[in-house]
């Protein structure tokens, strides 16, 4: 029994059929492994139309983004300097550059992401405008 897990664009070789220049797989599971596959053969595995396979490989890809970035935002909130951050970007109007960057520095270092995703989750939450002078330290 196959399920999709997902869609990849960065495999592009079907593992079934060795079709290759894919511009995307679908990630499926038989519940041991994981394989990536064009759609055709997901569709041959699955016993479903290509519509099917495509509607639902987006669907769960997109659970599973959104989880992944519940996750990312959640260790963002838990890094020490969040209050911080964001007494500093959203209400003071005199912040110290100084200061804010070291902050800004610690939540990289404690959630380990790139400066991009925490900057990238930052605006979505709270704007763009305000999050541009974190923009600047990168
Ligand atoms: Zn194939």
């Amino acid at each position: 029994m196959w399920q999709i897990l997902g869609i990849s664009d960065e495999v592009e070789t079907c593992e079934r059929c060795g079709k290759t220049n894919l511009k995307r797989t679908v990630v499926l599971t038989d519940g041991e492994g994981e394989t990536y596959v064009g759609t055709e053969c997901a569709s041959r595995l699955m016993g479903r139309d290509s519509s099917y396979i495509n509607r639902k490989a987006r669907e769960v890809q997109y659970e599973a983004d959104k989880e992944r970035e519940r996750a990312e935002w959640s260790t963002i909130m838990n890094a020490m300097h969040y209050r911080f951050l964001k007494l500093n970007v959203l209400m003071n109007g005199e912040r110290s550059e100084r200061r804010l960057r070291l902050g800004f520095e610690k939540v990289i270092s404690q959630t380990g992401m790139t400066a991009e995703t925490v900057i990238a989750h930052l605006s979505s939450r709270w704007g763009e405008e305000r999050v541009a002078p974190l923009k600047e330290m990168c």
